[in-house]
């Protein structure tokens, strides 16, 4: 019964050609600059959305030319909506490393330099100055080692990866001595101890949750130890009754002991290289100084405080660099040109830019203090008119992110959007899915905009919206 009733619906359905010949249709393709083979696409999936409807009995039309009607009425949002899924989003939620929405953004110098790798040939593996064969490992590694002050340098796909090569690669078959205060999971995904067993290395653990003396290291050697490996907490503090003993001090004790073989790896984490604590904002320690301090290795993000692509940098000793460098997961690893492009140039900048802190989105974001963050929003609110919607300026806390720095708290300003006959819930949603998708915060029942992170043209894209919502 059901069956030759929905077939009889499904004798309407438009064909792709047909409606890609539609006027509203031709007309939105023209607007958007949309390839015709992308707008049948988009035909396509919603004449088979339109057709599991119909089955299920959801969807009725009375004719042929009503039920084209509402396919080319559910096509054409589609088409006005941004052709790509990796979208641009305006981030009002206050948190500058915010994993969800791409952690750091890259500097103006550093997009030129990718885009300018990425539209050209290049000398990723060419040496200019004997015309023979280069290496791109090398392309990176004076500016990272004059930037962390360590011997060598090798950069991988992201800290994982490093985290992965370096106990593969050093400590296979071999034990790893890792406080249990630090045997940490970060981002949901990125665990020490299943990439300890991946890796093929052997976990060790030893002292307690929150307190590990060097002692406890070192009651831990057996002739099978190779490396001593300390993780950064990053994304949680232990506080009360802690010990924590640091690289240079594991390092010493080693040595007292007679074991200067042991490899003392530090996974930074985040990796500053901006002094962020002399702007009295967290005591994270800047690469370089961990270094000096005896680690042997350390690896850290590119994407998160150093305010670069994702990438995974590993530095220290010449003889343990080399090691890796002549390892297969090297090439299994090795990054691509337009992400060796981006972090040259904001390792660059970092050495010899004019302005690190300004020109570096991440550190100039984290960095920005209230009192700037809030001439900035007023400087915004005055600038737009709205009937019924109020923004009402109002101080707040962002945060750092990206699993850095937790306990940091930067006073920041913005403000509450109340649009008059809507909820929090309804405001965040229309914000959420404009063309370009404005995220913020809803709390105490009302949407906030942290103006920490938005520049020019992240403003000028949510009034865009913000006069949308008003006049909906
Ligand atoms: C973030 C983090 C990682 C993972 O780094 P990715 O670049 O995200 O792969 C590893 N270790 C620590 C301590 C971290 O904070």
């Amino acid at each position: 019964m059901s069956r030759t009733f929905s077939a009889q619906f499904l004798k309407l359905l438009p064909s792709v050609h047909e409606l890609s010949e539609a006027l509203e249709i031709k007309e939105a393709e023209k607007r958007n600059k949309l390839p015709f083979k992308y707008t049948r696409k988009l035909i396509r999936d919603k004449i088979e959305l339109f057709r599991t409807q119909i089955i299920a009995g959801v969807t009725t039309a009375e004719s042929k030319e009503e039920m084209s009607n509402l396919v080319i009425q559910a096509v054409l949002p589609e088409m006005e909506a941004v052709r790509y899924r990796l979208k641009p989003v305006v981030n009002a939620t206050g948190t500058v490393l915010h994993t969800n929405l791409g952690r750091a953004r890259l500097s103006r110098e550093a997009a030129r330099h990718v885009s300018e790798a990425a539209l050209s040939y290049s000398s990723l593996e060419y040496d200019i100055s004997t015309g023979k064969r280069g290496s791109r490992m090398s392309l990176l590694e004076e500016l990272l080692t004059e930037v962390t002050g360590t011997e060598a340098a090798l950069v991988v796909n992201n800290n994982a990866a490093a985290v992965y090569f370096v106990l593969s690669a050093l400590a296979k078959n071999q034990e790893v001595i890792v406080s249990r205060g630090e045997l940490v999971e970060i981002g949901g995904s990125f665990r020490v101890s299943s990439i300890m067993e991946e890796s093929g290395a052997r976990l060790i653990e030893t002292g307690t949750t929150n307190k590990t003396r060097a002692a406890d290291y070192i009651n831990a050697l057996t002739e099978e130890t190779s490396m001593a490996m300390k993780v950064h907490t990053s994304n949680f503090a232990v506080v009360g009754f802690t010990e924590n003993v640091n690289s240079s001090q594991l390092k010493r004790e080693l040595n007292a002991h007679g074991r200067e073989d042991v490899i003392v790896y530090d996974d930074l984490g985040s990796g500053s290289l901006y002094p962020f604590s002399s702007d009295n904002i967290g005591d994270e320690p800047i690469v370089g100084k961990v270094v000096k301090n005896g680690a042997d290795l350390v690896s850290f993000s590119g994407d998160k405080l150093l305010g670069g692509p994702q990438a995974g940098i590993i530095a220290g000793k010449k003889s343990l660099i080399d090691k890796l460098k002549k390892h297969q997961l090297a090439r299994v690893l090795r990054l691509d040109k337009l992400t060796i492009a981006a972090l040259e140039a904001t390792l660059f900048e970092y050495l010899y830019g004019e302005n690190p802190k300004q020109n570096i989105p991440a550190v100039r974001d984290i960095t920005k203090t209230q009192g700037e963050v809030k001439e900035w929003t007023e400087e915004c609110t005055a600038s737009i008119t709205l009937d019924r919607t109020i923004l009402t300026p109002e101080p707040s806390i962002s945060k750092v992110g990206g699993g850095t720095m937790p306990l940091a708290e930067l006073p920041t300003y913005g403000f509450y959007v109340d649009r008059e006959g809507m909820q929090a819930a309804a405001v965040e949603k229309f914000l959420r899915t404009r063309k370009k998708p404005v995220i913020g915060r809803v709390f105490d029942g009302r949407f906030y905009m942290d103006m920490r992170t938005l520049e020019k043209e992240d403003w000028d894209a949510a009034a865009e919206a913000l006069k949308e919502l008003d006049e909906l």
